[in-house]
């Protein structure tokens, strides 16, 4: 009489060595040279509801063709996994007897067992079927690709100001699959606004401008989560506001914020795409702590309050901020994904009537006040020691 499925796997389980999930999770979290080759042989869509840390998938049903690729030696020590421990007993049974490994053990109890042992188990980012189609252009280039999308919507972007510079910023990171963007403004929309702020529009003057920018985001991607400060920023809440955001968009129209801005951002060790403009001109660079220089380094100390232009209305061409927005976009999509050149060390500069770019190198200077220090070593009072924006501008008259 023929063995029964059960007969036949508790033969196989006598004819083979299993160990118990404690061994294996230390000999994974061991960190030594001996770690064993996890091999997780259950099927896609019980791998992607998550597995082992550090593991590899090999489903039983591709054994035989694709084991080789993922352990070539066949002296190495590999352990087998499954749901329960009987699809891997499988496995190590053919891999022992027909192909010639030497050192293959299944783990007793599969996956359900190490997780009632309270071991880790990594759930690997995938997208849903609609945002693959959403992000099918990002998908397409390499540099970008499902690793770079998914970590577009993993990541935290701060956008100082939904006016010229935000407005544009906002909505292709928010097109392009920010996962959170943070927008920071105190003020309402005006009709004056409308010439360049193109997030807002016309129904929509008096409305807050974080209220209106969120509205837009939200049409065109409800991925984005919105956080919104109806604030302005300052030393009382800067710390506060921007801890957690692993890129901060700069389109602060003022010099102490941006002093501000940059002592705290050095401090927490967050890079800075900061960009200005006035008339046609603008200018743009990428502040990375210590990898680059910060804003100190170039402009070691804000200029006289009356030879600051952002103290009362500055005449400004209404794509300028487009043009200028777009390439700070450009650049926190390069931060996030690891794509590319980031604009660090460098200063860009636009002349819109000369249709011009020139591009300045900028170094980090050793005796900076601020990044040459340890960043713990940046007091609250040197960060505070700028006055705020009303007392700044009123000294200019
Ligand atoms: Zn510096």
């Amino acid at each position: 009489m023929s063995p029964s499925g059960a007969e036949v796997i508790r033969q196989i389980k006598s004819q083979i060595e299993e160990v118990d999930p404690s061994e294996v999770n230390s000999a994974v979290s061991n960190g030594n040279g001996s770690r064993p080759v996890l091999i997780d042989v259950r099927e896609s869509e019980e791998w992607d509801a998550g597995h082992i840390p550090g593991a590899r998938h090999v489903p039983r049903g591709y054994l035989e063709s694709r084991i080789e690729g993922a352990v070539p030696d066949r002296s190495a020590s590999v352990v087998l996994y499954c749901a329960s421990g009987n699809r891997s007993a499988l496995a190590a049974h053919t891999l022992k007897e027909l192909m010639g490994y030497e050192n293959v053990t299944s783990m007793t109890g599969g996956i359900t067992l190490w997780k009632d042992r309270g071991y880790d188990v990594e759930v690997p980012k995938s997208l849903t079927k609609e945002q693959r189609e959403r992000y099918s252009r990002h998908l397409l280039v390499p540099e970008i690709g499902l690793e770079g999308q998914t970590k577009l919507l993993a990541s935290k972007v701060l956008l100082l100001g939904a006016g010229g510079l935000g407005s544009p910023t906002a909505l292709y990171l928010a097109a392009a699959g920010v996962g959170t963007l943070g927008i920071v403004d105190d003020d309402d929309v005006d009709l004056s606004n409308l010439q360049r702020q193109v997030i807002h529009t016309t129904d929509r003057i008096g409305v807050p401008k974080v209220d209106s920018a969120e509205q837009s985001v939200k049409a065109i991607n409800p991925d984005v989560d919105v956080v919104k400060y109806k604030a302005r920023l300052d030393a009382s809440n800067i710390m506060e506001i921007i801890d957690g955001y692993d890129v901060i968009v700069d389109g602060v129209d003022n010099f102490p914020t941006r002093y501000l801005l940059n002592d705290a951002t050095v401090r927490l060790g967050i890079a800075v795409v900061s960009a200005s403009i006035l008339g046609f001109d603008g200018q743009l660079s990428v502040f990375k702590p210590h990898d680059g220089p910060c804003y100190r380094c170039l402009y070691r100390v804000p200029p006289p309050a009356e030879l600051a232009p952002s103290c009362g209305a500055n005449g400004v061409l209404g794509v300028l901020p487009g043009t200028m927005g777009l390439l700070q976009a450009t650049e926190v999509i390069k931060l996030v994904t690891g794509a590319g050149e980031p604009l660090i060390g460098r200063l860009l500069l636009y002349e819109a009537l000369g249709a011009t770019f020139t591009e300045l190198k900028v170094r980090r200077d050793p005796e900076c006040p601020i990044c040459s220090k340890d960043p713990s070593e940046i007091s609250d009072e040197e960060m505070g020691v700028f006055p705020d924006y009303e007392a700044f501008c009123a000294a200019a008259g």
